[in-house]
């Protein structure tokens, strides 16, 4: 199976990603960990291409095409040959990050975002795909706190920012409410991992 995790910055996509797979490893189940963009050697070269530098490096164009060129190979040369060796494999942000990012927020369109999925990766979508939700003054705050850290464009975008990109992915999942799933990710990281867990049951 493949299980994708979506969502604005800083709702816990990371680290409920180390613990859902942790959880169904307990079940016996063999779990490749991955994330957009990256997850394959000429995908990660990309992504240092995407994250490195200003925000406004690339057009909102431009972008569009250099993550769905990062995700062809992510899905040729991890993912289906995982999924084929009967491996479950869930990866933080895929498709719709896109969609949500570029398409619907950067003004690319989402109809061309998914064009470019089709051409790409021939329209391969996730058997799950959880929306992790969080009030957004909580999720900029953990985003703020962990760009010290972490990739340099995240950094002093405004919240009217987050709002869209929260806004844009409540779109998403009304459009495919049978793969597309709210969890709310508010709480302790425990009671989230059992919320993904409990949704996923019916898969198991
Ligand atoms: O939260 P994460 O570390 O995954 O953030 C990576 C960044 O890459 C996000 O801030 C987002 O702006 C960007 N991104 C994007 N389009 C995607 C995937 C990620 O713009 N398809």
């Amino acid at each position: 199976r493949f299980i994708t995790l979506e969502g604005g910055e800083g709702v816990g996509k990371s680290t409920q990603l180390v613990a859902l797979a942790a959880a169904l490893r307990a079940r016996g189940l063999d779990v490749v960990e991955t994330r957009e963009p990256g997850g394959s050697p000429g995908a990660e070269a990309i992504r240092q291409l995407l994250l490195q530098g200003s925000e406004d490096r690339w057009t909102a164009e431009s972008e569009a095409l250099l993550f769905a060129a990062a995700r062809a190979d992510h899905v040729a040369r991890t993912i289906k040959p995982a999924l084929a060796a009967g491996q479950w494999v869930i990866s933080d942000r895929f498709i719709d990050s896109s969609v949500a990012y570029q398409g619907i927020v950067g003004h690319v369109g989402a109809d061309a975002v998914r064009q470019l999925h089709a051409i790409g990766s021939h329209g391969f979508l996730p058997d799950r795909t959880f929306l992790l939700r969080l009030e957004n003054r909580a999720a900029a705050e953990r985003a703020r706190a962990r760009d010290t850290e972490g990739s340099d464009r995240i950094g002093g975008r405004e919240q009217a920012f987050h709002d869209r990109i929260g806004f844009a992915f409540g779109v998403i999942a009304n459009e495919e409410p049978e793969r597309v799933r709210p969890i709310d990710a508010a709480g302790a990281p425990e009671a989230v991992t059992a919320r993904l867990l409990a949704a996923l049951e019916d898969l198991l």
